[in-house]
């Protein structure tokens, strides 16, 4: 087995021996591999190993990645911050965006997406650490932003996605977790049928799992530490 195969196989066993401790079936979690740094090779190794689904933070990085593998038919996540001048790449070049944020993004994404293409599926990015962060809407306006979100054409609002604040601290992450499916239960009780919770990275995922996460976003656990010299998210 290469590294990345290996590293893999226990990121899968640790979401297994995860949904088993909340009494999940494992089959509701989802591994979604960050990549994002990290060549086309190595995105390659990772899809030998049965890896479909990469997670990318940069727009160009990112669109470059899956032309590069378009013809091992692989599924793209956007996960960072979008600036909205390049929603009509993103729209276009990935099948789902976790970083939705307000409205204008969804409304560019929802006009840009090619109509040969099925809806671009999305979360709404929630702030669950309040002050201690600056990414994602605040809770009280949820509601709000699904409502119009949803609306929108060519675009299906699958769930919401939350990145807590780094801490150690193990409560206040199943804190930050459990708001996040509050909010998405409150969602679903007044009509919207939401699937999923994005939430949970390499040091959090079990605390995630324990909470309801669908979706792990899972980056450094597989592919190793990134350079401390990567470029900050911009777009
Ligand atoms: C980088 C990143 C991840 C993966 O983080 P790791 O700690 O490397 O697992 C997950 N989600 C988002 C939004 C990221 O930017």
């Amino acid at each position: 087995m290469t590294t990345i195969a290996a590293r893999l196989h226990d990121v899968r066993a640790r979401i297994e021996a995860a949904t088993a401790a909340a009494g999940r079936p494992a089959a509701g979690v989802r591994l979604l591999a960050v990549s994002k740094t990290w060549p086309v090779e190595a995105v390659r190794e990772a899809a030998l190993a049965g890896q479909r689904a990469f997670g990318e933070n940069y727009v160009q990085e990112g669109v470059d990645k899956a032309e590069a593998l378009r013809e091992l038919g692989l599924e793209w996540h956007f996960i960072g911050p979008l600036q909205s001048n390049k929603t009509r790449l993103v729209a276009n070049a990935f099948d789902w965006v976790h970083s939705v944020d307000r409205l204008k993004i969804a409304e560019r994404l929802a006009a840009q997406r090619d109509v040969h293409l099925p809806p671009l599926d999305v979360c709404i990015q929630v702030n669950v650490s309040g002050e201690a962060s600056k990414s994602g809407v605040a809770p009280a306006a949820v509601a709000g932003l699904a409502q119009a979100v949803a609306a929108l054409p060519r675009l299906r609002l699958r769930g919401l996605m939350c990145i807590p604040e780094p801490t150690e601290d193990r409560a206040l992450l199943r804190a930050r977790f459990a708001l996040l499916r509050s909010l998405r239960d409150e969602l679903n009780a007044g009509g919207f049928g939401l699937d999923t919770l994005s939430m949970g990275m390499s040091h959090d995922l079990e605390p995630a799992i324990a909470e309801g996460a669908t979706i792990v976003r899972v980056g450094t656990a597989i592919f190793g530490e990134r350079a401390r010299s990567a470029p900050t998210p911009s777009a």
